[in-house]
């Protein structure tokens, strides 16, 4: 059967169109994106403001349910339709930290390496030099002006006043501090990967949506194509999984990739992934009303909770200006945990969800950073930043009962990363071990969860993506 297509990419997210959109920059390939979901936007996808598309029956929601912890159950969200997650995210828009390529220690994969392709992805509006693009799809700004909640300016005399360092680029690779984070949104509007590179005429590229992928074809070792639900069955010469870190495990488990698969032994598929625990801190808002399209999370403090210089916690202003009289939090997050999670079939069925355990603060490291996390957000709280509703002074003081309320009120960053890594699932380019014609490209091969959000590095991994298959046709 004649090949239609040199690629296939499974999954329209922050990855996939990224990694669509560069390797049909150029005539010459022949591309097909695949998204699960609708290829259409919605105003509420648009406004960056809005976490609207997080409510677990909204269509572009797969709302999955997941175990944070035994007996601790969640519905997760993750953006479904063109522009995946990086639609429907809070549009905080941060690249890894040097430490995080250094502990991966993979080759290809270094902070300076990386660098090239943070460059390449954006326009930052405020940062110059060569560490920053000026002419790349993504814009990236930082809250000025009435854009500016006015508790940011009380967090950054809080943090300075306890001491804390400024972090005047978030995206700089400098120390951890506090400072305002880059956001990938432009007048209130949500710049997604689809919107930043699938623009203009592209003759090389088909999209097509509403068409979820049931699993990759292999024979004798290597990748043909892929099946779809519908059972029809596409082939290309190369296959590239972008379905996000839950999906591309299962599709992988589906194919027969991954712990006893019949078409290769993988142990690591869906296992030893990781995310940033997390818990809100509510706060009194004394402020007026936020301009409506100020960001929804426009300053985070960076911080070392003991033997960590590079941080490995987040306090994180959050605002929502949609709701009437405004509403505050402190998102407090361990950015780098030790607990690793499971994605597992439940059966062979691809309509059928996997199971998701997080395994969250399964250790006592975990826990005690945690509780740093959110004794430093009450610490802010005092030093001006406002005045804290919940936990009260008892259970702040004692770790005991402090667990007991983080437990109640755990929740997840969203930033999964891992669940097909490279090392164990995937080589430094890509490649699934022992598969031909087969690579992952999205946060699953990111070895650990990085110590910022992934968002950047998503697109940045469909920029290297492109790289490494500019060759393929
Ligand atoms: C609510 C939310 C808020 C977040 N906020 C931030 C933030 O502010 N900053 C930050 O850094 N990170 C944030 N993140 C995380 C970040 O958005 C993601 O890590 C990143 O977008 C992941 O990109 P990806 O390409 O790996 O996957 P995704 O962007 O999730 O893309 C996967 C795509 O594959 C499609 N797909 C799935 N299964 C199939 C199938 N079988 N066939 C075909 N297509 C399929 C999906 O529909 C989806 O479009 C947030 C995430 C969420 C969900």
């Amino acid at each position: 059967m004649a090949r239609n297509y040199d690629v296939v990419v499974v999954g329209g997210g922050s990855s996939g169109c990224a990694l669509a959109g560069r390797l049909t920059d150029r005539p010459g390939l022949r591309v097909l994106l695949l998204e699960a979901g609708p290829l259409g936007s919605l105003p509420e996808l648009r406004d960056a403001t809005s976490l609207a598309a997080t409510a677990p029956r909204h269509p572009r929601n797969w709302a999955y349910a997941a175990e944070l912890r035994p007996g601790n159950s969640h519905i997760v969200p993750r953006g479904r339709g063109l522009g995946g997650s990086g639609a429907t995210n809070g549009a905080n828009w941060t690249r890894v930290t040097p430490a995080d390529a250094d502990d991966w220690g993979v080759p290809g994969w270094s902070y300076a390496d990386l660098l090239p392709l943070y460059v390449r992805s954006e326009h930052d509006h405020d940062m110059a030099g060569p560490a920053h693009g000026d002419r790349g799809p993504v814009p990236v700004r930082r809250a000025a002006g009435e854009l500016r909640h006015p508790a940011v300016g009380r967090f950054l005399t809080a943090a300075a006043r306890l001491g804390f360092p400024d972090e005047l680029d978030k995206n700089g690779g400098g120390p951890p501090g506090a400072g305002l984070v880059p956001s990938n949104a432009c007048d209130g509007v949500r710049i997604d990967a689809a919107t930043a590179y699938l623009t203009g005429e592209r003759p090389g590229l088909t999209v097509r949506g509403g068409i979820p992928v049931a699993r990759v074809l292999v024979d004798g070792g290597r990748a043909h194509g892929i099946v779809l639900h519908s059972g029809e069955v596409i082939e290309a010469g190369e296959v590239v999984l972008s379905a996000g870190a839950v999906a591309t495990p299962q599709l992988l488990m589906l194919s027969g990739i991954g712990p006893r698969g019949a078409v290769a032994d993988l142990p690591g598929v869906g296992r030893g992934w990781s995310d940033h625990p997390a818990v809100f801190l509510p706060m009194a808002d004394v402020d007026p009303q936020a301009h409506p399209h100020a960001p929804s999370s426009p300053v985070a403090l960076n911080l070392d909770c003991g033997a960590d210089p590079a941080g490995d916690a987040e306090v994180l202003l959050f605002v929502r200006p949609f709701v009437p009289g405004g509403d505050l939090h402190l998102m407090c997050a361990l950015q780098a945990p030790d607990s690793r999670g499971t994605i597992e079939l439940v059966s062979d069925d691809p309509r059928d969800r996997p199971r998701i355990a997080y395994g969250y603060l399964r250790t006592e490291h975990d826990r005690r950073r945690l509780r740093h996390a959110i004794r430093t957000a009450a610490e802010l709280l005092r030093a001006g930043l406002g005045r804290r509703t919940a936990p009260d002074g008892d259970v702040l003081g004692n770790d005991r009962a402090l667990d007991g309320w983080i437990a109640d009120n755990l929740t997840t960053s969203v930033h999964l990363c891992g669940s097909a890594a490279i090392g164990s699932v995937v080589d430094a380019e890509l490649r699934v071990l022992g598969v031909d014609g087969l690579r992952v490209a999205d946060t699953s091969v990111l070895p650990t969860v990085p110590r910022r959000g992934p968002s950047a590095t998503a697109v940045a991994i469909g920029e290297k993506a492109a790289e490494l298959l500019a060759g393929c046709g």
